[in-house]
């Protein structure tokens, strides 16, 4: 066992320090480097998503919080780290072909029982090649589950009158069981018009204020839950991971996945506290959770010595960094030091291949819900 000290600078584990080096740099992706992963990109709304998935991973292992060896106080400064991972690594990859193939099984049942397909409508307005490709991605993903897809594309300089009619279309259309808005929208208009336009029986994203609003109120239960924390509390369930009775820390509160996935920790019975970029001293914070989740859009900002021995760690974020040894010049890292902390935790996600394709799969999954729903059918 090796000790490691808090203080970023005496880290060893130099796959990690270069993030707190000048030679790491946050890469933001032309549409070109875009395209050469256009398989792989899946729902996504603000920023890039590629993967490269792995696979060799176990299935559903048991008891994921007891396989620590080492425990240690919350409050210490320093952690014991092994020289090997020690973490099992959550599969996202596997995680989200089997929801795939559940949702595929009652899409057909559905269809044979009562003669109805799901549908998902999404909208596209202007020419970003980058929203060009989540959504053929996500069409595609449809097809493969069995679910209609229709789409509208909208030139640049569409109005929000043009929008808001065809939202209307949608809304009114009963082969339609869920419709998107791709993300971004162009600078003319208001987001939070043309999101709040779509009724919230066929919000699929979750997005809707009054779905955010019952996933906040105890007691009451939104239609959808956003599609990336919702994959997350997943990846939690089908590891059977506790969450009950746990501490954890949700990084990041966007209205997109920080925010929800701290309320839905929460709604799990997890005590939650939630780090943003005021927070003073978070690593104080991140070395009390059982369960951390991050999504903050920088490269390998949590340290091994962030992370409680034998904690949860589920990384949304995705970021490009340079990388001269690889070939395309950059390579993907969430916003946990993998290597450190996979020394430190009991079960971690990679990235890529980690939350990533659980996102799409849950669009999938709320798109049935949407349609069982609509029909009442069981
Ligand atoms: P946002 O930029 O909307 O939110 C980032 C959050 O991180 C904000 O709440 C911000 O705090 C907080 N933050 C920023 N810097 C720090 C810091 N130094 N310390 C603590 N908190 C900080 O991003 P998103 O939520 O949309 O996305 C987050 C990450 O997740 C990105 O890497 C994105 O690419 C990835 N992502 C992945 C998806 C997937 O399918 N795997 C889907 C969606 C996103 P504050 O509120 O104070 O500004």
């Amino acid at each position: 066992m090796a000790s490691m000290h808090t203080n970023a600078t005496t880290m060893y584990f130099t796959n990690c320090s270069s993030s707190s080096s000048s030679t790491a740099r946050l890469l933001h992706f032309s549409t070109t480097k875009l395209h050469k992963f256009s398989n792989s990109i899946s729902h996504f709304h603000r920023q890039i998503n590629l993967h490269q998935y792995r696979t060799s991973n176990p299935k559903f292992p048991k008891s994921i919080l007891t396989h620590s060896s080492s425990s240690s106080s919350s409050s210490s400064s320093t952690v014991e780290v092994k020289s090997e991972a020690s973490a099992k690594v959550i599969d996202g990859k596997r995680v989200a072909k089997d929801i795939r193939e559940e949702v595929a099984v009652e899409i057909s049942k559905m269809k044979n029982e009562i003669g109805i397909v799901p549908g998902l409508a999404v909208i596209l307005v202007g020419d970003r090649k980058d929203s060009a490709t989540y959504v053929r991605n996500k069409k595609k993903a449809c097809d493969t589950v069995g679910i209609n897809s229709y789409e509208v594309r909208l030139a640049e300089d569409s109005t929000e009158e043009e929008v808001l009619d065809h939202i209307s279309k949608f809304n009114d259309d009963p082969s339609v069981h869920g419709i998107l808005v791709q993300l971004p929208l162009p600078s003319h208009m208001n987001e939070q018009n043309v999101l709040n336009a779509v009724c919230i029986e066929k919000d699929v994203d979750g997005f809707h204020p009054l779905n955010i609003g019952r996933l906040a109120m105890r007691g009451r239960e939104p239609l959808f839950v956003p599609c990336t924390p919702k994959g997350c509390i997943e990846l939690l369930h089908r590891y059977e991971i506790p969450v009950k009775g746990k501490r954890a820390v949700v990084i990041g509160r966007s209205n997109i996945v920080g925010m929800p996935a701290a309320l839905l920790l929460q709604r799990e019975d997890a005590t939650v506290s939630i780090v943003h970029s005021r927070t003073k001293n978070p690593e104080e914070i991140t070395r009390q959770a059982d369960i951390i989740i991050s999504a903050v859009g920088q490269p390998n900002m949590v340290r091994g010595s962030w992370v409680k021995p034998g904690a949860v760690l589920v990384d949304v974020g995705i970021n490009a960094i340079e990388d001269s040894e690889s070939p395309r010049g950059y390579r993907l890292v969430g916003d946990i030091c993998y290597e450190e902390a996979s020394k430190v935790a009991s079960a971690i996600t990679p990235v890529p291949g980690g939350v990533g394709p659980m996102t799409i799969a849950m669009l999938l999954s709320n798109t049935l819900l949407s349609a069982k729903r609509i029909h009442n059918f069981r």
